[in-house]
């Protein structure tokens, strides 16, 4: 596991927020930063889960998070940018962009991955990461140190066979840090870096691997340090990496 032990208070007045935070690893990453001292965005498709997420948050008296439900394979750049006029007008910054929701698609050979399937693919797991990061900018410049959180897989730094548009994804992921990474490099406060997080106890990673133990893997809450680390104050050094949770 990342070698990290985050203080009680790292994320103190900071905005941080989290795309699918209603499930998996985007839900344990909103707990914890709020366990950490941060007004959590919680941006996702499903009402009901980031009410419960907000719920939970509430209920331990971490700071008021705030959920904004937005389906980013339907959203245009105007819902956006409604989104950034909100938190302008509620916070007047942002100090972390979680890039964690995803679809996990057809795990096929690509000849036989259907056009509208990629298409879906790419827009939940990059158009929609490149539009958002794109209306957050001054949010971001407007904190001291802001840091961009985009969550990648293995299959997005090696390719291997039937990961189809969910591989090609990843891999346009980490492109997309790299190149937004060295734009900021020398030119503002805000950095960028990619996680790995690894086999991770999830729905996805089941329905990834239907015939594997669950228990065989980190819950989402074990793999947290590398996120703490990336959102806290630590890593304001660190621009352009391609980290690993595990
Ligand atoms: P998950 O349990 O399936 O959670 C995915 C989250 O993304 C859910 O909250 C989901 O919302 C949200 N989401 C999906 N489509 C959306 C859309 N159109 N608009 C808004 N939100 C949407 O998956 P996970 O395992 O936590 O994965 C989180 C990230 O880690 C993904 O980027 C994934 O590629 C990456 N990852 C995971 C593993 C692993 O082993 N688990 C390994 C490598 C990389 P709903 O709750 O509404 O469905």
């Amino acid at each position: 596991m990342f070698d990290y032990n985050a203080p009680a208070g790292l994320l103190k007045d900071r905005v941080i927020l989290v795309t699918g935070a209603g499930d998996g690893i985007g839900r344990a990453c909103a707990l914890s930063c709020a366990a950490h001292g941060a007004s959590v965005v919680l941006v996702g498709r499903t009402l009901s889960k980031l009410e419960e997420v907000y719920d939970e948050i509430e209920a331990a008296g971490h700071p008021q998070p705030a959920i904004c439900p937005l389906n980013l394979e339907t959203a245009v750049e105007k819902d956006f940018d409604d989104l950034a006029d909100q938190l302008f007008d509620t916070f007047g910054k942002l100090d972390g962009l979680v890039h964690n929701a995803g679809l996990l698609g057809p795990r096929t050979p690509l000849d036989s991955v259907k056009t509208e399937a990629w298409l879906q693919l790419m827009q939940v797991n990059v158009n929609a990461p490149f539009v958002l990061t794109k209306a957050m900018m001054p949010l971001l410049r407007a904190a001291p140190d802001a840091s961009v959180v985009f969550v990648s897989s293995s299959v997005g730094r090696k390719g291997r066979a039937y990961w189809g548009p969910y591989a090609v994804s990843k891999f346009a992921l980490e492109g997309l840090m790299q190149v937004f990474a060295d734009e900021q490099d020398g030119t503002s406060t805000i950095r960028a870096n990619s996680i790995n997080p690894g086999a991770t106890r999830t729905s996805m990673r089941a329905a990834a691997y239907p015939g594997e133990a669950p228990e065989k893997n980190p819950e989402p809450a074990e793999i947290m340090p590398v996120f703490l680390y990336l959102l806290g104050p630590d890593s304001k050094t660190i621009n352009g990496q391609a980290l690993d949770a595990q």
